[in-house]
């Protein structure tokens, strides 16, 4: 009899681990960006020390998901790339799930798809898949792997200038990961859907000042820029 083993002499890179999953998604996002994925700037972004990151890192290489290369730059190997884009898949449709079918509350979707998105069977996916349309983009307007083009038009609060209209379409994936960020959005109703207009930008200040849905709304230059609205013009 022959056993599995046998049958599988050219052994599969290991599964990747919740750990490796969360990195692969960040440099997946900052490719698809246009970011270099520097080493140092992924432990910040995951929220652990450098030390960490760097062994996490260290096995990533080891098991083929991605290569440093010069300056400790990492780069997706094909296979690190395609493992992102199935976790991200999975991630934004259990928030779609959540939000549309639950009606879980929009600021909490991302804690609560973090924890079942390593989990969850490909075929439970493909029915929730089929039982939502086969949506576009998670709830806070982020783009299917495959469908970014989109979501290419619309553009940051912070390339609006005072006076400009628009609707906010998308917070950006990396912005999801701050819950305080997105408890903030959610009681100013600053979520998509949301009609904006740029009243004044305090460049001194570092912040702009918004109208949305008729009320004032002040917001760090660095939230701006992950806040994503379509503008009057090209609604058009
Ligand atoms: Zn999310
Ligand atoms: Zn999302």
């Amino acid at each position: 009899m022959v056993t599995q083993g046998e049958l599988a002499p050219v052994r599969n890179h290991p599964p990747a681990t919740a750990t490796v999953e969360d990195y692969l998604v960040v440099l997946y996002v900052w490719e698809r960006d246009g970011r270099p994925a520097h080493a140092s700037l992924l432990a910040t972004q995951i929220g652990v020390s450098q030390p960490t990151a760097g062994a996490t890192i260290k096995r990533m290489v080891r098991d083929g998901w991605v290569i440093v290369e010069e300056h400790k730059v990492l780069r997706l190997t094909a296979q690190g790339r395609q493992k992102a884009r199935s976790v991200i898949r999975r991630h934004f449709i259990i928030e779609r799930l959540l939000r549309d079918i639950l009606g879980v509350p929009w600021s909490r979707l991302h804690q609560e798809a973090h924890a079942l998105e390593h989990v969850i069977s490909e075929e439970t996916l493909m029915l929730m898949e089929e039982k939502l349309h086969h949506p576009g983009t998670c709830p806070h307007g982020n783009p299917m792997p495959g469908n970014e083009m989109a979501v290419a038009q619309w553009i940051r609060l912070i390339d609006m200038k005072a006076g400009q209209q628009g609707v906010i379409r998308r917070i950006h994936e990396l912005a999801e990961d701050t819950p305080d960020l997105m408890s903030f959005l959610e009681q100013r109703a600053l979520m998509p859907g949301a009609t904006i207009t740029i009243l004044e930008v305090q460049t001194f200040n570092q912040t702009m000042t918004v109208i949305v849905n008729g009320a004032q709304v002040v917001l760090g230059l660095a939230m701006a820029q992950s806040i994503f609205a379509q503008t009057a013009l090209m609604e058009r």
